[in-house]
């Protein structure tokens, strides 16, 4: 393919079709979805995913791609290319127009902004009912780490709360022009149906995030300004005190935290 390819966009695209095929495959995508894709690139995956769904809706960001995807828009007319930064849509907007039963992202992600495109669709409170995208390998640890160990953050505990998380299986460096310097993941995120719901997302979101705010530092020092009386009672409850780090604490007692301070 005659394409200059841009590191500074996390350009790392699939050359094995059985991948491409394998991933859509997992995805189980019901006919009648919409699907986001956020960076098609040349359009590899791009395609499958417009023969399985009724609508793709594809962001990308490189304006050189804009030939090669404009070609392949002509053959799948159910398919829409938004030539822009994902971060800075209005995606709730954007997909207004569309009528579908399911939403779903399906995207081997530009990996140098995976946190924020993940954050992004959190935050903006696009309602996706199920994400299966590639992610480094590493990071699919994060998403999946228990409380106790290294990996465990602010972000498995957000996303945790909002999805049940499966890693399908890994994909090695090679599959991938040009070949990047980390294996990869594919993972889904399946929106939790019965779950224990927070009385404030936003105060839940900052609470966390300030819990794990210093690393090295305990609840107690992390959560000064908290109501620390109630929140110690709330620890006492699982035989723990002040002193306990964020990574130590399940997602149910960051809940159970958040819904005590919201009385
Ligand atoms: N889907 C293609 C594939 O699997 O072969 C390409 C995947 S490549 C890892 C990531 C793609 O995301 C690139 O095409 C890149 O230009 C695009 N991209 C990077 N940053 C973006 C952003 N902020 N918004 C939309 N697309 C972006």
């Amino acid at each position: 393919m005659d394409h200059k390819f841009k590191k500074k966009f996390g350009q790392n695209f699939i050359k094995d079709n059985t991948l491409i095929k394998k991933i859509v495959s997992y995805a189980a995508i019901d006919k009648d979805s919409l699907v986001i894709e956020i960076g098609p690139g040349a359009g590899a995956l791009t395609e499958e995913l417009c023969l399985s769904s009724k609508y793709v809706l594809a962001y990308e960001i490189d304006l050189d791609l804009k030939d090669k995807l404009e070609e392949l828009k002509k053959d799948n007319n159910n398919l829409e290319i938004i030539f822009d930064d994902f971060l800075k849509r209005d995606v709730i907007k954007d997909i207004k127009k569309y009528d579908y039963k399911h939403l779903y992202v399906i995207s081997n992600l530009p990996y140098y902004i995976t946190t924020p495109i993940i954050n992004k669709i959190i935050t903006d409170k696009i309602d996706v009912e199920k994400l299966v995208i590639m992610v480094q390998k590493e990071v699919a640890s994060r998403f999946l780490a228990k409380s106790n160990s290294r990996d465990y953050s602010s972000l498995t505990v957000f996303l945790n709360y909002h999805f049940d998380i499966k890693k399908l299986f890994d994909v090695s460096r090679n599959v991938f022009v040009p070949k990047p310097n980390v294996d990869s993941s594919v993972v889904e995120l399946k929106r939790k149906k019965d779950k224990i719901n927070v009385k404030d997302i936003d105060f839940f979101y900052k609470l966390v995030r300030d819990s794990f705010r210093f690393k090295r530092k305990n609840i107690k020092n992390n959560l000064n300004g908290y109501n620390l009386d109630k929140i110690k009672e709330i620890l006492e409850k699982y035989n723990l005190d002040l002193t306990v780090r964020a990574e130590d604490l399940d997602l149910d007692i960051f809940i159970e935290i958040c819904n005590n301070l919201c009385n």
